[in-house]
């Protein structure tokens, strides 16, 4: 008889881009009583949430907490920055780019569309010479970790060619997934928005949005004609001087958030870098080990998720559905123009080295279930394991 562990939902492994699995202790901050959102206890924690994030985001510049998902945060970038009629370039190499030209598009934009292979990341010296083409380019939208592909794009990269060629193009990141397992650092980096969410990186529920604007962004935000009402930045800063924010946010979320950023600030921001590479070179060793062959290259790839094409002749979604319900792994499949064609395996957040062992078990297990000619049970599993023992390094 089959065994299956599917209803265990508690004992379920998230290993998707998000939401991310959350810790008990933010699980447990949840679950505190309800607050007045106008009193002096969500005012202490809503200036200790915002300075947090303003140190994740590294910006000395004010956060602002939207109740809403990650897409909220990047209309919100929109609305408050790109007038009707504006001409943007978006660069675009997967279903998040995609997903900013369809919002400056219902905002009125004239938008140009940068495409980059979805393998790759942003090509700075093809960007330069789109910006030359296209001139008067008001923003440059752009993805910081492409969740639907697995590359992480060379922000600094990106800004650099903007100030070279277009300095007066505000660079706009989508960091939804990126924010927290990979290095940001926007004030230095010269990126005018900076978009975020609470259930990737950040390990708590989703629910809550972040964004940041630089000063050029918030002197655009002040001549922009966009409508906006409750995504309107300028109230939410103007709110927050009194320790609020304009309309009633998810206070439970701002809980969670604030266990969370307690919980990332026990651990240095290289270390959580390092252990976000870790985990993604395991997976990738992994599950190329047992014949997944690898979307990205090393350089662009994403310390946190990986997308994969599977061996010939196997069906994903039937590793995915065998992963569920007999392992209880929760893998995600393509997005797209990539639907039922890939594997997306997510080591972001509240995960560990060990986590990455049990993903690629069960990737392994679940395609020779299927029944693909895995060479040797294990094999990914050492693949994983060879590369945690060498980055551990010599023995204690
Ligand atoms: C998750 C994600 C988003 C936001 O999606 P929501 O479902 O609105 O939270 C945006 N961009 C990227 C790259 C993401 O991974």
């Amino acid at each position: 008889m089959t065994v299956s562990t599917h209803w265990l939902q508690e004992k379920q492994e998230l290993r998707i881009p998000g939401p991310t699995p959350v810790p008990p202790s933010v699980l447990r901050a949840m679950s505190r009583p309800m607050i007045n959102h106008r009193g002096p206890e969500f005012k202490a924690i809503l200036a200790r949430v915002t300075e947090r994030l303003q140190r994740l985001v590294g910006t000395e510049q004010y956060v602002a907490i939207l109740t809403g998902s990650g897409t909220a945060g990047m209309e919100a970038a929109c609305a408050n920055l790109v007038s009707p009629g504006d001409r943007v370039l978006v660069l675009e190499g997967g279903v998040f780019g995609h997903r900013w030209v369809e919002i400056a598009t219902a905002f009125g934009a004239q938008v140009e569309v940068m495409e980059y292979p979805w393998h790759t990341g942003v090509d700075p010296q093809q960007l330069g010479e789109r910006l030359r083409e296209t001139p008067g380019v008001r923003a440059i939208f752009t993805t910081h970790n492409e969740s639907s592909t697995g590359v992480l794009n060379d922000l600094q990269a990106i800004a650099r060619v903007r100030d070279q060629v277009a300095p007066d193009a505000l660079v706009v990141v989508d960091s939804v997934s990126g924010l927290g397992g990979a290095p940001l650092s926007m004030d230095a980096w010269g990126l005018d928005a900076v978009v975020s969410a609470s259930q990737k990186c950040i390990m708590a529920p989703p629910g809550l949005a972040f964004v940041a604007l630089s000063r050029r962004a918030w002197q655009r935000a002040e001549t922009s004609r966009a409508s906006r009402y409750y995504l309107d930045l300028a109230a939410h800063r103007r709110m927050f001087e009194k320790g609020q924010t304009p309309w009633t946010p998810a206070v439970s979320v701002v809980y969670a958030v604030d266990e969370a950023l307690d919980l990332m600030a026990r651990e240095a921001p290289e270390e959580r870098f390092a252990r976000h590479r870790l985990m993604r070179d395991m997976v990738r060793a992994g599950l190329e080990a047992d014949g997944w062959e690898l979307m990205v290259e090393d350089r662009f790839a994403s310390p946190t998720v990986t997308a994969v094409r599977p061996p010939a002749g196997v069906d994903v979604e039937a590793v995915r559905r065998v992963a569920l319900q007999e392992l209880g792994v929760v893998f995600s499949g393509g997005q797209g123009r990539l639907a039922g064609q890939i594997l997306r395996v997510g080591h972001m957040g509240f995960a560990t080295p060990l986590d990455m062992i049990n993903a690629v078990a069960a990737a392994e297990m679940a395609l020779a279930r299927t029944g693909a000619p895995v060479s040797a049970p294990g094999k990914g599993v050492a693949a994983a394991q060879a590369v945690w023992l060498e980055r551990q390094g010599a023995r204690p």
